[in-house]
């Protein structure tokens, strides 16, 4: 049976503004570190969380939050 390919977070660390929105929308992915950058867990995106983490992406002002397809 095939699957369907695992999705995960992608954050862009130079476009990143250290809003916090994403870790407020998406606290079991996502936490922040001392000066408020996100950390991404290690692993792909539950599918149960995919509709959350679509939002936060969606939400981050500065663009720097993606999500992709994981091929590797
Ligand atoms: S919402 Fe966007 S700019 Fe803000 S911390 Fe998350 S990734 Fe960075």
């Amino acid at each position: 049976m095939r699957t369907s390919t695992p999705t995960r977070l992608k954050l862009d660390p130079i476009g990143c503004r250290a809003h916090g929105l994403c870790e407020e929308l998406l606290p079991e992915l996502i936490s922040l570190d001392e000066w408020g950058y996100p950390m991404l867990a290690d692993r792909p995106v539950p599918p149960e969380l995919l509709a959350h983490a679509r939002r936060a992406a969606a939400a981050c002002p500065a663009l720097a939050l993606r999500l992709r397809q994981d091929t590797t």
